[in-house]
């Protein structure tokens, strides 16, 4: 019988797996490797299934790392800490804050798992942080040949492969990040019109260490957050508004989304109704994770492009010609976050100061043809793909898009000669 079928978080991806594999130690993971491709089979790693894109999908063996999932050791005086691949985000966060320590830098959620959320290159917001594979220092790897692989900065470029690899160089074991003293952010939220947002946003970048910007379609207004650490007091968050914060996300806002699903015209009144009511000024001081973090958001979809810095208005820009061209109503929010530049062979930040642009929408009549509009628009900017949500580019227009592709492929041939890795989407993405 086969096991239960592999479904992601926002259930547009779905696969039945040969089989569930869940090894607790590396070990296992070497015995489990070497057993499958001795019988010339295939392997993925699932981290906590939150990619929209198929990265972790396949109809052969699907390995969880669940049960690796520890935090090895804290080393309070270099600031660095080694988890188990499988730790979650959230769980890591906790036990360094424990011995007074936090990640520099972190997304909007941390339900991902360490090893997935650098594998597709998950990033945070700050010009002058990079992706936050850029914090792994080091990391063990099971590779294709069973064989474990410790890889330091000394291994010459193949750390920067191993650190946004989609699961394709071996199975990662153990990581090993970069962290600092813990600290609090202060979050201060404005808005401004689309243009002058527009206009303005590669020079607000560069003036706050993190800034995010949310735009939500049909409202003409845009709302930035500024995150700066801080000693000020905490305030705004308590217990009580975080909850609250997430009742709002799943509750009221499922609701206008459902109610926009009825009666996709009514989109935009909807939307401008949100916007005021949560589109205000406002400032709040908490623990870095808790700020970076935000509620839990409905299921939806997203796409989303790394562009160069400067190409951010042009890109916003003809988004909102596209929408207003072809008449489409978009119900979810759009964000710009901004990524320093990186070494790493497949970062859509490799070698340049990016603005990750989101395409964010929930199920709706007009989803596709919102999303290819879109990624055309952020091709034709030197766009690259996060590879952890929707894209339909495939290789041979992604691999101009990558000064290092090749040297990657060469690195996969030797760390998986059996391609043992392989599955049905790094043959479509990464030929
Ligand atoms: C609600 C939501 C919010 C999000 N917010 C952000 C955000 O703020 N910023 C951002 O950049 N992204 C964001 N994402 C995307 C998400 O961070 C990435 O898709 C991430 O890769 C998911 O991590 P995961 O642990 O679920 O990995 P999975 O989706 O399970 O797997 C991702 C890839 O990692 C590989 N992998 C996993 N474990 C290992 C391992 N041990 N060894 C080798 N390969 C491995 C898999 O094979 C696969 O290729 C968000 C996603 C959701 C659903």
């Amino acid at each position: 019988m086969r096991p239960r079928p592999f479904v992601n978080w926002a259930r547009n991806q779905r696969a039945r797996p040969r089989q569930r594999h869940r090894p607790a130690s590396e070990v296992e993971i070497v015995d489990l490797v070497r057993a499958i491709r001795a019988r010339g089979e295939r392997l993925r790693v699932v981290g906590a299934g939150h990619s929209w894109s198929a990265a972790a999908v396949t109809d052969q063996h699907l390995v969880s790392l669940d049960r690796h999932a520890r935090v090895v050791r804290v080393d309070r005086q270099n600031e660095r800490v080694t988890v188990d691949a499988g730790v979650r985000l959230r769980a890591l966060s906790a036990a360094l804050d424990r011995e007074g320590l936090a990640l520099t830098n972190l997304g909007s959620i941390s339900e991902q798992s360490v090893a997935g959320a650098i594998a597709t290159g998950t990033h945070g917001t700050g010009l002058t942080h990079g992706v936050l594979a850029t914090q792994v220092v080091a990391l063990r790897l099971v590779t294709g040949a069973g064989d474990v692989r410790v890889v330091t900065p000394e291994d010459g470029d193949l750390l920067d492969a191993a650190r946004v690899s989609l699961g394709c160089l071996g199975v990662v074991s153990e990581v090993t990040l970069r962290c600092r003293d813990a600290f609090d952010l202060e979050e201060r939220a404005w808005s401004l019109p689309f243009d002058d947002a527009c206009r303005a946003l590669p020079e607000l970048a560069r003036e706050h260490e993190h800034l995010k910007a949310w735009w939500l379609p049909h409202t003409g207004r845009v709302q930035l957050f500024a995150y700066a650490p801080t000693t000020a007091p905490r305030r705004g968050t308590s217990r009580v508004s975080r909850a609250l914060d997430g009742v709002v996300n799943q509750v009221a806002f499922r609701g206008v989304l459902g109610l926009g699903r009825a009666l996709p015209a009514a989109i935009p009144t909807l939307s401008r109704l949100v916007g005021r009511s949560y589109f205000r000024e406002r400032r709040r001081v908490d623990r870095s994770d808790r700020l970076f973090n935000v509620a839990m958001p409905p299921r939806h979809l997203e796409m989303e492009y790394g562009v160069p810095l400067e190409a951010t208005p042009e890109v916003w820009r003809a988004t909102r010609r596209l929408m207003e061209r072809r008449r489409l109503r978009v119900n979810f929010v759009q964000e710009a976050r901004f990524v320093a530049p990186d070494r790493c062979h497949l970062s859509p930040a490799y070698g340049r100061e990016s603005c990750q642009l989101g395409a964010y929408m929930a199920p709706s009549a007009d989803l596709d043809r919102y999303l290819r509009g879109f990624e055309a628009i952020a091709l034709a900017t030197a766009g690259r793909p996060h590879w952890g949500k929707l894209f339909y580019a495939r290789a041979a227009e992604l691999a101009p898009r990558y000064p290092l592709w090749e040297r990657f492929g060469a690195l996969r041939r030797e760390l998986d000669p059996d391609n043992i890795f392989h599955s049905d989407f790094t043959r479509e993405v990464l030929g």
